[in-house]
């Protein structure tokens, strides 16, 4: 690990947005999101006798989390009268689903609704090898990345615990994963084997409930996604970098995108606040790296901006010390967006003089391109289809 200068902790006005656990429906309270811990104590809060919590809290967690049940009268193996006061105090709510593409390449997006009516986008993207779930932390993003459809819409709030999770569990329901009876858990190949958080929003902006759902899609008795196959991806909030290695313990991907301060200032404007060099400092200071697991360093490919060969040498140059990976994002362009993708012959040729330095390359292949699913561009055929509704009633009077 190298010495760095320590990293000056800015306040983190983003986190403002704390959402209680009741339902909007009946006041009841989720149990969706809370750790174990927290199902305990909401437990010993309704009525159950302490040293009976524990013990039910587990049970309920395997129902819920193992099983995918979501009504407290299928726990088979709590009394009846007990499963009755569950569900007078309780609810076990996950965001719905207002709507699914699957793309002629397999992918799925979901919108999933969540309290208030807000809307999340979700991917699902099949692989030979893995399944990869691609979830949201925040409705919208403050930050404002100019290459990101997601960047052009405001922050709307920063998504519970419980919506976050969620997530998973509702792509789980639509792809029939849940054991079934008499199944064990390991007994089907994963569908859902990966997790990455890189849907929609800034997830070290919203820390805390992020964790939360991560240590839940993490436990061994319930979805049991190993960390390893967890990825967090953010565009740079130095100060959370180190928590994410600390309370997490997953994989980090890191949106870096350009060579020098001048172009990352206008791609990721963070840049601003934490610069290139400030960011390497807290990725070389990593607690992982001591082990040598490797940060994957995200790379938009935008034409005649940041991929020349010059760029790809720099960049060799600037993670020189860190074990990285650098994935190459061919641009995802969206209607309006002032780039455009680079050439693919420039794309392999930036590759290779990475890969010839000792780093490996991969180009992500864009998938669900037709249904607007891939990075970068969640939330933008809603928000469109919103905003067009929006211009109609304008021009016409006519509320749709
Ligand atoms: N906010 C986090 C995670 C969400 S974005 C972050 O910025 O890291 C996931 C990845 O997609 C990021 O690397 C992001 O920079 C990239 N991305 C955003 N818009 C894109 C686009 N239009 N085409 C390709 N990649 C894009
Ligand atoms: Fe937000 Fe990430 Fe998009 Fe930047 S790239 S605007 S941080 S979602």
């Amino acid at each position: 690990m190298t010495a760095t200068a320590p990293i000056p902790h800015a306040p983190i006005t983003q986190d403002l947005l704390t959402i209680p656990r009741k339902t909007p429906e009946g006041g009841r309270v989720n149990l969706v999101g809370l750790t174990r811990d927290g199902l305990r104590t909401a437990l010993i809060e309704a009525g159950t006798p302490e040293k009976q919590a524990g013990m039910r809290a587990g049970q309920i967690w395997q129902w819920i989390y193992q099983k995918g049940v979501r009504e407290f009268s299928a726990m088979t193996n709590l009394a009846k009268a007990y499963r009755a006061e569950l569900e007078a105090t309780f609810d076990i709510a996950v965001p719905e689903v207002v709507s699914k593409q699957v793309s002629l390449d397999g992918t799925r997006k979901y919108l999933m609704r969540i309290a208030g009516g807000h809307e999340v986008e979700v991917v699902y993207i099949p692989e030979e090898d893995r399944g990869t779930l691609c979830i949201s932390s925040q409705v919208g993003c403050t930050l404002t990345c100019s290459f990101c459809h997601t960047g052009t819409q405001k922050l709307v709030r920063n998504l519970t615990a419980g919506e976050i999770i969620g997530q998973v569990m509702v792509a789980r329901d639509d792809l029939d994963e849940w054991p079934r009876p008499g199944e064990g858990s390991g007994d089907r190949p994963r569908l859902i084997s990966n997790i990455v958080l890189m849907g929609m929003g800034e997830p070290l902006y919203n820390f805390e409930n992020v964790r939360d759902a991560m240590k839940i899609a993490m436990d061994g008795e319930g979805i049991a996604i190993s960390r390893r196959r967890i990825t967090l991806s953010t565009s740079g909030v130095v100060p959370e970098i180190a928590r994410c290695a600390e309370e997490i313990g997953c994989m980090l991907a890191v949106s870096f995108h350009a060579t020098t301060n001048e172009v990352r200032d206008r791609l990721v404007p963070i840049n601003k606040r934490w610069n290139i060099q400030t960011l390497l400092d807290a990725l070389r200071a990593y607690p992982k790296v001591s082990n040598s697991e490797r940060i994957t360093f995200e790379y938009v490919m935008l034409k005649d901006v940041n991929d020349s060969d010059e760029d790809a040498r720099r960049l060799v140059q600037l993670i020189r010390g860190i074990p990285a990976k650098i994935n190459l994002i061919p641009f995802n362009e969206w209607p309006g967006a002032p780039y455009v993708r680079s050439d693919w012959t420039r794309i392999e040729r930036f590759a290779d003089i990475i890969y010839k330095a000792g780093y490996a390359s991969p180009i992500r292949t864009p998938r669900g391109e037709d249904i607007m699913a891939a990075c970068g561009q969640l939330k933008s055929a809603t928000e469109r289809a919103r905003k067009s509704r929006a211009e109609i009633a304008a021009e016409t009077g006519v509320t749709p």
